[in-house]
């Protein structure tokens, strides 16, 4: 393979090496450029002549400041750049940016299963809700009893699936910020995919009592069981739970698949092991997909704060209004107290996996990160596991830890997720799909029952961001619709849920 990098914007003084072995010195590029040393796959090589203190530019914007001087053809590595200051918060433009996009040419439909309450299930899953982590174990057995027992007598119920969680007690549950494990619990029960049906079991004696669950979703009928009301011991509190769960089933059974518009998708989009390459491939692709769910009347979540932060002075200009926008800069104050109050910083991230897959730093990975949000006007911004009420783009906060985000955001309603990958992971949710989408073709070469769409095609082949994203596009489709069981389904691999809790625990 002759020597190849990939630069991004005009501005570019820095661009990708793509050869799998890298480039050794003296190895010509162009005609104008020579590696002038050895340079690591998914590291970057200087464009040109950089003096000390300039400024690095990647995706058209600074990523750090030369702390050496770089000879053009030389690694631009992590130890020779200086971590750009944040954007002042205080000084950000708001709304100065914002892009109507064109409704599609026609029409798009999925198969989904419609709620009394408008929202479009993806999955029909007879939910297994807990107000506390002590009641998990007995959660984890009826679950497995149900599946086994009666599951097999309702053939549109697609699965029987545990809510287990660490909240419910041992929990300072006035304190400050306890509103957000709260109320993503509430949230996460009502999620679309669950019809309104979750079969919730209590123990009696905790912080979070069933009822805050049921009374926060109107809909939702006010049954549970209460191990500790049980008499009879374990048998009892099994016979209980059944009966309930039968009659859920009954109920979870008469919903049938039904042609809806892709304006009813909500699908959440996270990043994770992400390496130079996600920013070139694989959140582009997304963006793309994202820009066509929003101009389908659809909504799109994109979260992830600490990867949004340094990023944000690109997105205030695209919120809707100004009180958007604001909203915006508020979750991000919000974060930076909470990383000062853990004695952390933006610094804490990226990993070490991201590192060695050629991201130097988090304003870097931000901007990489924040191109899985597409081109369009933010319409909304919600709180830490607040539900979706907005169509369009949304921000909806969340940590960047992918399965913290994973839960938050189906806390927030989403009925499937697109998750991008550089370095891989076996991550996936039971609650709703998640079509894992690769950065680099050796990815999915090493694991191809493990990626379902690989954007690395847009640099392995002569494929086009365009082409990779409607492969993704009609793969959203016809997963939502259950026509397509992604890769990780397939296997059954399932993520814990790890709610974002961060008030004390007592
Ligand atoms: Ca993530």
């Amino acid at each position: 393979m002759r020597a190849k990098i990939i630069s991004i914007h005009a501005n570019d003084n820095v661009a990708v090496v793509v050869n799998a072995e890298g480039l050794k010195t003296g190895t010509g590029v162009s005609k104008d450029l020579v590696a002038s040393a050895d340079i690591p796959h998914g590291q970057k090589i200087a464009l040109t002549d950089i003096e000390v203190d300039q400024d690095v530019i990647r995706y058209g914007e600074i990523i750090g400041q030369a702390k050496r001087a770089i000879k053009k053809g030389g690694w631009v590595d992590e130890e020779c750049l200086e971590l750009p200051i944040s954007h002042d918060l205080d000084e950000l433009p708001i709304a100065t940016r914002v892009i109507k996009l064109p409704p599609l040419p026609r029409k798009f439909t999925f198969k989904g299963y419609r709620n009394n309450d408008g929202s479009v299930g993806t999955k029909n899953i007879l939910a297994v809700m807990t107000s506390v982590q002590c009641v998990a174990g007995f959660a984890n057995h009826i679950s497995r009893k149900i599946s086994a027992e009666l599951l097999p007598r309702y053939p549109s119920v697609d699965a029987v699936v545990p809510i287990n969680h660490s909240y419910g007690c041992g929990v300072a549950i006035n304190a400050p910020h306890a509103e957000i494990p709260i109320r993503s619990l509430q949230n996460l029960m009502s999620n679309p995919n669950f019809g309104n049906e979750s079969l919730v079991i209590g123990l009696g004696c905790e912080k979070l009592e069933p009822q805050m669950l049921i009374s926060a979703n109107p809909g939702m009928r006010n049954d549970l069981v209460r191990l500790q009301d049980c008499i009879g011991g374990f048998e009892q509190m099994v016979r209980n739970s059944l009966e309930l769960a039968d009659q859920k089933l009954q109920r979870l059974n008469d919903r049938k698949r039904e042609d809806c518009p892709i304006s009813d998708l909500v699908v959440g989009v996270q990043c994770g092991g992400s390496d130079a390459f996600s920013g070139i491939t694989a959140n582009p692709v997304v963006g793309l997909v994202t820009d066509l769910i929003v101009r389908g009347g659809g909504t799109v979540l994109f979260s992830e704060v600490s990867e949004v932060r340094d990023a944000v002075h690109l997105l205030t200009p695209r919120a809707i209004d100004v009180a958007t926008g604001e909203a915006l800069i508020r979750e991000m104050q919000w974060y930076d107290r909470y990383l000062e109050g853990g004695g952390a910083d933006r610094t804490a991230n990226p990993t070490p996996g991201n590192k060695e897959g050629g991201i130097s730093n988090i304003v870097e990975k931000s901007l990489g990160s924040i191109i899985k949000s597409g081109t369009g006007p933010i319409s909304d911004v919600l709180g830490h596991g607040e539900k979706v009420r907005k169509k369009g783009l949304v921000f909806a906060a969340t940590p960047a830890s992918d399965f913290v985000c994973g839960t938050q955001q189906l806390a927030s309603g989403i009925n499937l997720q697109i998750f991008t990958t550089g370095r891989g992971t076996p991550y996936n949710l039971a609650i709703a799909p998640v079509i894992k989408v690769s950065s680099q073709t050796a990815l999915k070469n090493r694991w191809p029952d493990l990626i379902d769409i690989d954007a690395g095609q847009v640099v392995s082949s002569t494929k086009t961001i365009e082409d990779v994203g409607m492969d993704l596009f009609e793969m959203v489709l016809a997963v939502a619709g259950g026509e397509k069981v992604t890769a990780a389904e397939k296997l059954q691999l399932f993520n814990d849920l790890a709610v974002f809790n961060p008030a004390p625990v007592t």
